[in-house]
């Protein structure tokens, strides 16, 4: 299982499947990419196999591409290696995206809540109320960071997320709680990954995020707060790998 995102002047497609293709190693099911299009749509594609069976269908159904993008390799945990189980899960009518490695131990009970006020779910992951909620919460306050804050404060578990909103072009958001998740500088660019292996063709700088942190990361630069959204200090370190 493995997580990658980018945001920065590229179109993303390619920088997400090698990035995906290099954290194979790790093991997976099923694979998915969701990227923010230069009209200012979300774009999504996912199917269970191997990468490549992601890759062919994107070659056959071209999408459009776009700068700000995620990608996700998912080792079944809750519901079977589907399509509709695989990830990106979409919420807010679609325009919102979010990816996990790991599992929310709580997701029954949120679940529960969020279909008594009526929202629906297309899949069967524990993954998916988190970007339900997401939704929820975005829609509540049309701060994405600050919603995003609200979701990691109520799951339980483990947990790498991604997520972005098509509202927000230009920023993808993530944390980490007993679950991986690096940051790599770019110029004009910048990268999330599971591993340096997911951005160390682009970059041979990191940040290593700490436990039950939150990163922002556009093309600019990269912030990282805790769960409460206090800002912390992150050592830079340099990659010593051959690529
Ligand atoms: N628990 C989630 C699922 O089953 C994520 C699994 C993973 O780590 O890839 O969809």
């Amino acid at each position: 299982c493995g997580i990658v995102g980018y945001v920065g002047p590229r179109d993303s497609q390619s920088i997400l499947l090698s990035g995906l293709a290099r954290l194979e190693y790790r093991g997976y099911d099923s694979a998915g990419i969701a990227v923010i299009d230069g009209e200012g749509d979300l774009e999504m594609r996912k199917r269970a196999g191997k990468l490549s069976v992601l890759r062919d269908d994107l070659a056959a159904h071209p999408m459009p591409d776009g700068t700000t993008g995620i990608g996700h390799t998912r080792w079944a945990t809750h519901g079977g290696p589907t399509d509709g189980n695989a990830h990106p899960h979409l919420a807010d009518d679609d325009r919102l995206a979010l990816i996990h490695n790991g599992i929310i131990e709580n997701f029954a009970e949120i679940k529960a809540e969020l279909l008594a006020e009526g929202f629906t779910f297309r899949s069967e992951t524990d993954t998916e109320v988190a970007a339900v909620l997401l939704g929820r919460e975005y829609r509540a306050t049309g701060d994405l960071l600050a919603a995003f804050r609200a979701v990691v404060a109520r799951l339980e578990g483990a947990f790498t997320l991604l997520a972005m909103h098509q509202d927000h072009p230009g920023l993808v958001v993530g944390a980490r709680r007993n679950s991986p998740l690096v940051i790599g500088l770019g110029e004009g660019e910048n990268f999330l990954g599971s591993d340096v292996a997911a951005f160390v063709e682009h970059t041979r700088k990191a940040l290593a995020i700490g436990q039950d942190q939150i990163v922002a990361i556009t093309p600019a630069g990269v912030q990282v707060t805790d769960f409460d959204g206090a800002p912390v200090e992150v050592e830079p370190f340099e990659v010593m790998w051959d690529a």
